[in-house]
């Protein structure tokens, strides 16, 4: 291999180099963007001469731009960032912007951070207000509800959140994941958990640090959403000292939480007052009730069962 000065010395010695050299200076001149950016400055031909690198940049960069099809291919020196000239004294240089389609999606990367979840499947949260059908009067109401709930909240306010119920499939944990990106999209911060997986998940976690901060976090997340309460295995320490203190600690701050169930209030009651060992505690359930009822308000979801038709 030739060494690299070798190289350049070869090339700027062919005799073509000057001619080519011209003629990427008046297509560099010719762009209208840099002819706009020059005009009424007063530039000699030094100036452009030692400039023509920043302008060349410029130009090879911002086409990338006019026949961008997508951030993803986008083969900018910064990808997703779209060249500016500007002026520094009297010379001549190129900054970097983030391009429309970056700022919409670090906009949309910072949304999805705010919807932290634990075992909800990806694509359910894709859900959203705008994709939803309405086509079950039995789930108009809940609709309407979860939808002011979710463009209304604001972090402080103190409001009540919802028990959705109803039997298996007519679309109750669509309807968290819809709340939760609609929150989102207002930067409100949410947490959606898959309560049976949950809880079978804290079993085996139970003396790290990763326990301890999921549970931080679900007692202090804006707005905290358990998913199917009532379909966990049943014990005594997780009614007692995990749901219990979380519910607990939100109802003192006036944080709103979110359930889904297929049980209604009194068949959960029955739920929380039997743990697999076969004890039976109906004051302990009963306060667990009793602390849903005053965060969340009762609302029952009728309907068809989604998952049969698809
Ligand atoms: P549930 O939690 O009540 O058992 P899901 O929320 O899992 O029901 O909904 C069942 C299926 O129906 C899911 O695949 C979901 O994507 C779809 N689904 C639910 N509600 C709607 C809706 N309003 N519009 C469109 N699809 C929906
Ligand atoms: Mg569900």
């Amino acid at each position: 291999m030739k060494p690299i000065r070798e190289t350049i010395h070869h090339l700027m010695n062919r005799h073509d180099f000057k001619e080519r050299y011209e003629a990427m200076k008046r297509d560099i001149l010719n762009d209208p963007h840099v002819q706009s950016f020059l005009r009424g400055h007063d530039v000699t031909d030094a100036m452009l001469n030692r400039h023509l690198g920043k302008l060349y940049e410029f130009v090879q960069q911002s086409k990338h731009c006019e026949r961008c099809s997508s951030l993803e291919q986008c083969p900018n020196l910064l990808k997703g960032y779209t060249p500016h000239l500007i002026w520094q004294g009297k010379n001549i240089d190129v900054q970097y912007e983030r391009c429309a389609r970056k700022v919409q999606e670090d906009e949309r990367k910072k949304q999805q951070s705010l919807i932290r979840s634990l075992f909800i499947p990806r694509d359910m949260l894709q859900a959203s207000f705008d994709k939803l059908e309405t086509d079950d009067l039995g789930r108009i109401e809940a609709i309407e509800l979860a939808n002011t709930f979710a463009s209304t909240y604001e972090v402080g306010k103190r409001i009540k959140g919802l028990y959705l119920y109803g039997s298996f499939g007519v679309g109750k944990t669509y309807l968290l994941a819809a709340m939760a990106n609609e929150l989102a999209q207002r930067h409100i911060a949410s947490f959606l958990v898959y309560v049976p997986e949950f809880v079978r998940s804290l079993k085996s976690a139970l003396q790290t640090d990763a326990f301890q901060d999921t549970i931080e976090y679900a007692k202090q997340v804006p707005v905290l959403m358990l998913d199917d309460l009532g379909a966990e295995l049943m014990s005594s320490w997780w009614r007692d000292e995990v749901l219990g203190p979380i519910l607990q600690y939100r109802m003192l701050e006036h944080l709103p939480t979110c359930f889904t169930s297929n049980f209604d209030l009194k068949r959960l009651t029955h739920h929380l007052a039997h743990s697999q060992r076969g004890e039976e505690e109906q004051v302990k359930a009963a306060r667990i009730i009793e602390r849903i009822v005053y965060l969340a308000t009762p609302i029952e979801m009728k309907g068809k069962n989604r998952r049969i038709d698809m």
